[in-house]
């Protein structure tokens, strides 16, 4: 009994004490990012985040792209879906701070690289690509990255959290704009459709490729180039203010089926005679019973030859797609987007069982494919014919 009142006693003075000293010395208490945990378990995600993406940042820095992928890509690939699909992964600070980091460096990078042969691809959040060639730089569903998510409680129900700190800065946006002669917009979604690249785009003067119905209710709408979405025409458009002309084909895609958003799956030719297609979301879905697109996704080899294909990596039949194209190198894109909640959020590693997906096949088949990640590029050099 005389020990348990000493106890009681004491208890409320030395939290009393605790606290003081918490205060005295100024150690801020971090906010708890994931509010189903509590402080203790929430700090540590964030101290296990710096350290395994210090160790991510190292392994892809000494081992860039390349095919095949060696296994410590892979591994540091493995290590990075872990991470994003943590619920509330857009809000830790170490992953912000990770993914702020590799897209400053990206533009860095892009202000001071020239490209004399080939074309250099550079990988952005979730399916956005910019490829440079010795006279142009075409940028593909450019994205600042996630500013809210999703989040799926069986108890709470679903809800989205804003993610403020995720998003690059507007300078950056700015500075990548400044870096690129065109920007192609998929379709409308909002995790390929980023108003501030856009406003960037057109803000200096340069053309900004969408289907209809892409940024509805906004004066940038007006200041779109739609153009005529047709298997068998080869179009023109001029970029660097009339000095320069792309040839490309816009196809008529669709995400989903007749009633999802029109999709632009863009085949784009540089002066160069490189040709590079891009497919934002496309998909048919029932599939196989829905066929539509396939009519010209099917034949697309048969009237050109197309070096590189960027494609979403959760379309269902991605392997016919690839074989469409025949592209010397296909490049996944879409992984991590994590606006999605984390079933759907589709990892590095592919996830095709649950997805339904044909991606093994693609991965065991003669075409080289590349996973790149944030920031990273790629020289890609065509084989002599
Ligand atoms: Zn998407």
């Amino acid at each position: 009994m005389r020990i348990r009142y000493r106890l009681a006693f004491f208890a409320p003075a030395m939290i009393l004490l605790c606290a003081t000293t918490w205060a005295e010395e100024g150690a801020p208490v971090p906010p708890v990012v994931d509010p189903r945990l509590t402080q203790d378990d929430d700090a540590y995600l964030n101290r296990q985040a710096q350290s395994l993406l210090a160790t991510v940042d190292e392994t892809l820095a000494a081992h860039p792209p390349v095919v095949p992928e060696p296994l410590e890509r892979r591994l540091a690939l493995a290590v990075m879906d872990g991470l994003l699909h943590d619920v509330y992964a857009p809000n830790r600070p170490p992953i912000q701070a990770f993914y702020q980091r590799r897209i400053e460096q990206l533009t860095g990078a892009m202000e001071a690289t020239q490209v004399q042969e080939g074309a250099r691809i550079w990988k952005l959040y979730n399916h956005g690509f910019i490829v440079r060639t010795a006279t142009v730089t075409l940028g593909f569903d450019l994205h600042r990255g996630v500013a809210g998510f999703r989040v799926n409680d069986p108890k709470e129900g679903k809800s989205s959290v804003p993610s403020p700190g995720f998003p690059i800065r507007q300078d950056f946006v700015e500075r990548i704009a400044r870096q690129c002669d065109v920007l192609f917009i998929s379709h409308l979604h909002r995790d390929h459709a980023d108003d501030a690249f856009a406003q960037a785009f057109i803000d200096q003067g340069k053309p900004v490729v969408a289907p209809p119905g892409v940024f509805p209710n906004s004066d940038l709408a007006t200041k779109l180039t739609v153009l005529p979405r047709e298997a068998g025409l080869l179009q023109r458009l001029p970029i660097q203010n009339g000095a320069r002309e792309l040839e490309l084909v816009v196809y008529p895609g669709q995400q989903y089926q007749s009633g999802g958003p029109p999709n632009n799956v863009v085949l784009v030719f540089t002066p160069e005679k490189m040709s590079f297609a891009h497919n934002g979301d496309q998909i048919n879905d029932p599939y196989p019973e829905y066929q539509e697109d396939f009519k010209w996704i099917d034949q697309v080899h048969e009237k050109y030859d197309v070096d590189v294909l960027m494609t979403n990596c959760w379309t269902n039949d991605i392997f016919r797609f690839t074989r469409g194209f025949d592209p010397k190198l296909v490049l996944p894109g879409h992984q991590n987007e994590l606006g999605h909640p984390i079933w759907d959020r589709v990892p590095y590693w592919g996830d095709a069982e649950f997805l339904k997906l044909n991606y093994p096949e693609l991965l065991a088949s003669d075409y080289p494919v590349l996973v790149m990640t944030w920031g990273e590029s790629y020289h890609y050099i065509p084989a002599m014919p």
